[in-house]
């Protein structure tokens, strides 16, 4: 799902990630390639150009987190306004008196049955009881296919022969009122194409019985021809929600980007296989994070602001520079990083070459060491915290003993912390020119 575009904006952010600061030049550079990328992807033109524009506004509008270097502000916008062009989780609408009806419209090969039954598996999962319409007298492979999956998922279907679709639907209704099904979806004649006869039986069909939801199923991988399908429907009758079919198959992704905005039309579903297990709630930011092909850094990069006192976090790095780094402020910064989960996690997260180098680190074994320093540093007095030049030998054997660690171990703290020390001093002293970043 979206493999070439999820590529593209690796590469881009991978540019990124190594600057320290962005210019306005930087983010337009970075913004031409993410529009080319999504115009490369098929979305919309008037999709893309709202979204760069909604970006760059964000990206330059000095929109400052001090959690986050600049590469993850970018990353960080570019999803959020992803998820705003998905739109809006939306759920079956399910009230009213019962049964209630779903309507599947849709055009022939798209997934339209497919569909209907994977939705029926989840309604009925979720504690409804379901009856399957057919209502493609048309095709009698059709009734047979809705037959066969009714019968794979255990939900009755109705069928008659030579009935015509609105008679049929209303027919169904009243057993199914009588009966005491909650939930009925019906599979509508698909077409090869957009037509006449077509809309106004699906407007005969909605007149006949109470709906509750019409879903269009769309064929995500045919592009921006489901826009100008999901526009026809639309136009005709009244959609409330689209599935969108054959995402597992869909490198390029631009339908699922562009459908909400440009139709207006909530996506409430998608198919992701051809099993009948393959339908997916749709989420706007999962999608969104998938589309990004970014794993879960978009996760880590939230828990790190949520973990982030920023106040806290400023004091900190103006003692850093000024030299006044002290032990207290290391133990702080472990606290923080416990906060945004178990270590191992954390590594799993990180994407690309920072994933590569964390990799090569035991997740136990950091976890581990990050436990013995925090105890060594807890074993401190607050005046030895804040002044390591108090800590000597009998002190250390006393923290040491206190902490459950060797000499050794306390040893090694107060020597990296030194080096720490000393880098930054070295940073204000040079303007941090020729040193790697620290973090991030
Ligand atoms: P209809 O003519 O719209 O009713 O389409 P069907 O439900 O008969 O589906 C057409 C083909 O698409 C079938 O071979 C399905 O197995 C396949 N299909 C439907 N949904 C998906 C999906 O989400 N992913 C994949 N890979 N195939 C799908």
């Amino acid at each position: 799902m979206f493999d070439n575009l999820s590529g593209r904006f690796n590469e881009i952010f991978q540019q990124l990630r190594r600057r320290g600061k962005l210019s306005e030049a930087d983010v337009d550079a970075v913004l031409r390639e993410v529009r080319l990328a999504l115009l490369e992807a098929d979305v919309h033109y008037s999709v893309v150009k709202s979204f760069v524009t909604r970006v760059r506004e964000r990206a330059v509008g000095h929109e400052v987190s001090k959690a986050l270097n600049p590469a993850q502000q970018v990353i960080k916008i570019v999803h959020e306004e992803l998820i705003n062009t998905l739109g809006e989780p939306d759920r079956l609408n399910l009230s009213g008196p019962k049964p209630r009806v779903v309507m599947m419209v849709g055009l022939q090969g798209a997934g339209k049955t497919t569909a209907t039954a994977k939705l029926a598996k989840i309604l009925r999962s979720q504690g409804e009881r379901v009856l399957l319409v057919a209502a493609d007298p048309y095709r009698p492979a059709a009734v047979k296919q809705l037959q066969t999956l009714g019968q794979q998922i255990g939900v009755d279907v109705y069928t008659r022969e030579g009935v015509k679709p609105p008679d049929l639907a209303a027919q169904a209704f009243d057993m199914a009122q009588k009966s005491g099904v909650s939930a009925m979806v019906i599979d509508t004649a698909g077409r090869s194409q957009l037509d006449d006869a077509l809309m106004q039986e699906l407007q005969a069909i909605a007149r006949r019985v109470p709906v509750n939801e019409t879903l269009l199923t769309v064929d995500s991988m045919i592009g921006q021809e489901a826009l100008h399908i999901a526009e026809g429907f639309r136009d005709s009758v009244k959609l409330t929600g689209l599935v969108l079919t054959k995402m597992d198959g869909d490198s390029r992704g631009g339908a699922a980007i562009s459908i909400r905005s440009v139709t207006g039309v909530p996506i409430k579903y998608l198919g992701t296989g051809e099993g009948l297990d393959a339908l997916e709630s749709f989420d706007p930011r999962r999608l969104a994070s998938r589309i990004l092909g970014m794993g879960d850094m978009i996760g880590l990069i939230e828990r790190a602001e949520a973990a982030f006192d920023q106040q806290a976090t400023q004091d900190q790095a103006q003692r850093m520079l000024a030299g006044q780094f002290t032990l207290e402020d290391f133990a702080q910064q472990l606290k923080q990083v416990k906060k945004m989960g178990p270590l191992s996690q954390i590594l799993d997260m990180m994407p690309g070459g920072m994933g590569q180098a964390a990799r090569n680190i035991d997740p136990a074994d950091a976890e581990k060491q990050l436990k013995r320093t925090e105890a060594i540093i807890n074993s401190m007095t607050v005046a030895e915290r804040k002044n390591p030049d108090l800590l000597n030998a009998s002190r250390r054997r006393r923290i040491a003993s206190g902490s459950g660690t060797d000499v050794q171990d306390v040893n090694r703290l107060i020597k990296q912390f030194r080096e720490t020390q000393r880098l930054f001093k070295h940073i204000k002293k040079t303007g941090g020119r020729g040193l790697p970043r620290l973090f991030g």
